[in-house]
């Protein structure tokens, strides 16, 4: 009888070596090294090993016959080491037990928390387009636009950044954008972004579109309290517009089925790690700079259309209080300046996130097959 692996999906992968900082959780040596093989090569020379083994058979350590195949699959049976230590942990199954591999990769990830301004030499996050999310940092910005230099890839592949710059005019406008959180804003692109390798690092050159109209905030904005049904006006109406935007999870509205947040779904994937407030900040970047596709009347408009920048997000708990997460938050505000507050956002369970999607998927479906009748019948 063959036995299937449950082996780890690309994204789990990815997700270990980042919560790992990229270093061997047992020797702490670097993981990431420059490969002359391919020019995709470059990031991983890292495994993603399993704490109970993929498959039961001879050779096979620490397998546990009561775990199912998810449980075997899933990132809390993963720990990221360099190639030498996964052999050695494989070949001293008494010393390396499925509890001390457990205490291992909880005492890496926390020993490798990054400093509160970043660490220098790493840089922080880049986006490039919704499928790329690297470790970079800015070299310089001159009259040929910006330059970051991207060190490893958080989401994503080299080969998926070449495919963004060889394939820029097939790809949705909406989705040819840069975000930048060590400065605190993004952009459209004004064109394909210039990649060249360097050793074992890319180097991203590009110019960005004029940024999306702005809103000041001290001009009026009015609302609804939804907790009170009192009236709300000036930033306690932004705070809440801000809360909204980031608590509707993408894909769950079925009128703008491609809008919304991806916050909830960050939540679940990287709570308890120092990564999830830095891809959170990037969220907001994204919610701030970048334009929504359906245009509304007064122009291109995005969900934040007040900040500016995002210069720093904090998350003081994990803990949810009635299926809300708060954050810390210090914002750029137009009309403003600078501004920090609390956010207090919903975060769907993952059930809620699929249920959401399903229906609104259905629904979004039904009104444009609808649209497409009532354009026949118009014929
Ligand atoms: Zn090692």
């Amino acid at each position: 009888m063959t036995r299937i692996r449950d082996d780890f999906n690309q994204r789990t992968k990815n997700d270990l070596a980042l919560r790992a900082g990229y270093l061997c959780s047992y020797c702490k040596r670097s993981t990431v090294g420059p490969s002359d093989e391919r020019p995709d090569a470059v990031a991983m020379i890292g495994i993603a090993a399993h704490i109970c083994a993929a498959a039961p058979g001879p050779g096979a350590r620490r397998y546990d016959p009561n775990m199912t195949p998810e449980e075997r699959s899933h990132i809390d049976n993963g720990i990221w080491l360099c190639a030498s230590c996964s052999v050695l942990i494989d070949r001293d199954q008494e010393r390396f037990s499925v509890e001390v591999l457990r205490q291992m990769r909880r005492d890496h990830e926390a020993s490798c928390r990054l400093g509160d301004n970043g660490s220098e030499a790493e840089g922080d996050l880049v986006a490039i387009g919704s499928d790329i999310v690297a470790v970079g940092h800015i070299l310089g910005s001159g009259p040929a636009g910006m330059r970051v230099r991207l060190s490893h890839f958080v989401e994503g592949a080299s080969r998926d950044l070449l495919a963004l710059v060889h394939e820029f005019d097939r790809q949705l406008p909406e989705k040819r954008y840069i975000l930048m959180n060590e400065l605190g804003y993004g952009g459209l692109l004004d064109g394909a972004p210039n990649v060249e390798r360097m050793g074992s690092a890319y180097e991203v050159q590009f110019r960005l579109q004029q940024t999306a109209p702005r809103r000041d905030a001290t001009a009026e904005a009015v609302g609804m309290c939804a907790e009170t049904g009192r009236m709300i006006s000036g930033m306690d109406a932004y705070i809440q517009n801000f809360e909204r935007a980031l608590g509707m999870a993408r894909g769950t509205w079925f009128a703008r089925i491609r809008d919304g947040s991806d916050l909830s779904d960050l939540y679940w994937r990287y709570k308890d790690s120092p990564w999830f407030k830095r891809l959170a900040m990037m969220e907001m970047i994204r919610l701030s700079s970048i334009p929504s596709i359906k245009k509304c009347a007064h122009g291109p408009s995005t969900p934040f259309a007040c900040v500016n920048r995002v210069n720093r997000v904090e998350v003081p708990t994990f803990e949810l209080e009635g299926q809300r997460l708060n954050l810390r938050v210090e914002f750029d505000i137009e009309g403003l300046g600078p501004w920090s507050g609390e956010l207090s956002v919903f975060i769907s369970t993952p059930e809620q996130l699929a249920k959401g999607r399903a229906s609104a998927r259905i629904h979004h479906e039904n009104i444009q097959r609808i649209e497409a009748e009532s354009r026949n019948d118009l014929l």
